[in-house]
């Protein structure tokens, strides 16, 4: 759709868009309502996560947490333990600050005003426009990477689409095309169709209810626009960690200051644990009795299968190792429970990977030979 699109033929593109959504829109739990707070939800949680990944944890989450004043009174780990697996957990962090903020200050009513809700912790511009939009009906324009893009192949917007400049002019393109009048359908319908016709590969062309407008679909210009980001180099980091493990089957679980980034394990409870500079099983002696006074020189440190774990950029290889102990030690910030019991806890995914590690050991350990009989 050229910049120079007739008002006539806009209109006809929006009547389009807003009659396909209507007709083929998916039935999403936080649709069901215009509640602000199941969209704000929502919303978080589905920044940067696929939308089959969510929808689990958001019924466990509107199960918990049916309101914003039970957000609200809640406690920070009852928050992260639902949210462990989801990932990015400073979204969980914020979004329960927010709560506070929105019983203390807004009288439990999701403000209506875009900057007060910028102000919220963890609210920027695409999801303070998605919930005044799609809640309360406010005209403003959302742009996310699948708005976006919808946008760029419409108007055939060549280049990195992040491009402070180029994101300026989607955003006064997505304001000039919104629906007033009905902003929270339209937002929709944008997203929607980016995230089911629109696709970043091999877009559904097709079916499209708006490819007679699209600029790139007339040109062939789909595979070229948007133009491919630059990535980030991958990064190979290589993480050992121990589980110290009693008896009856308790682990050691703490807050390990120091040995690497809050990426992976979020600053929740993990095993002790440390990027590896050389030798791994070195290097994690080393951390347990320098950084966590743990002396443990005497004791096996039995290596498990190490597992992989993918952060962004970074290539994470995570080596588990099995310590048993006779008596796990107390250390402040640290918790003892039952290895079992971890889903009990928040925990990052990457400590999910190594407890499993010391499933599968178990499971696969060579069962003791039978005793031969007496005489032989
Ligand atoms: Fe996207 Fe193709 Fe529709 Fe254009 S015609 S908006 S490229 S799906």
């Amino acid at each position: 759709m050229p910049a120079e699109f007739s008002p006539r033929a806009r209109a006809a593109f929006q009547r389009r868009l807003l009659t396909w959504f209507r007709t083929h829109r998916r039935e999403l739990p936080w649709r069901a309502s215009r509640d602000p707070y199941r969209v704000w939800v929502a919303e978080i949680m589905l920044q940067q996560t696929r939308l089959a990944a969510v929808l689990p944890y958001y019924h466990r989450f509107l199960k918990q947490f049916p309101d914003v004043h039970s957000l609200a009174a809640s406690r920070e780990e009852q928050v992260l333990r639902l949210w462990s697996g989801l990932g990015y957990y400073s979204r969980a962090r914020n979004l329960r600050r927010a709560a506070n903020e929105v019983v203390a200050k807004h009288t439990g009513e999701f403000p209506r005003s875009f900057d007060a809700a910028l102000a919220l912790p963890g609210i920027g511009t695409y999801t303070a426009a998605a919930v005044l939009s799609i809640a309360y009906g406010l005209p403003h324009a959302v742009l996310d990477g699948n708005v976006a893009r919808v946008i760029a192949r419409l108007y055939a917007v060549r280049g990195d689409l992040r491009e402070p400049r180029r994101w300026k002019q989607l955003a006064r393109i997505a304001d000039e095309i919104l629906v007033a009048r009905a902003a929270g359908d339209w937002n929709q319908a944008l997203m929607e169709l980016g995230e089911t016709v629109c696709t970043p590969f091999a877009p559904r062309c097709e079916v499209c209810p708006v490819s007679r407008l699209c600029t790139a679909y007339a040109r062939g210009l789909t595979s070229k626009i948007p133009a491919p980001r630059r990535k980030r180099a991958p990064v190979k980091i290589r993480i050992a960690a121990a589980i110290l493990r009693d008896p009856t089957g308790r682990v050691l679980l703490v807050r390990d200051p120091g040995a690497h980034d809050d990426v992976l394990f979020s600053r929740m409870w993990q095993f002790p644990a440390v990027e590896v500079a050389q030798d791994a099983e070195a290097d994690l002696r080393a951390h347990l009795a320098n950084d966590l006074n743990l002396d443990f020189s005497k004791v096996v440190l039995t290596p498990l299968a190490a597992a992989r774990h993918g952060v962004t950029f970074r290539n994470i290889t995570l080596l588990p190792f099995l310590a048993d102990v006779a008596r796990l030690p107390k250390i402040p910030r640290s918790k003892i429970l039952p290895l079992a019991d971890l889903r009990r806890v928040p925990v990052s995914s990457a400590t999910r990977k190594i407890a499993a590690a010391v499933s599968d050991f178990a499971s696969r350990k060579p069962l003791a030979r039978p005793k031969p009989p007496h005489g032989c």
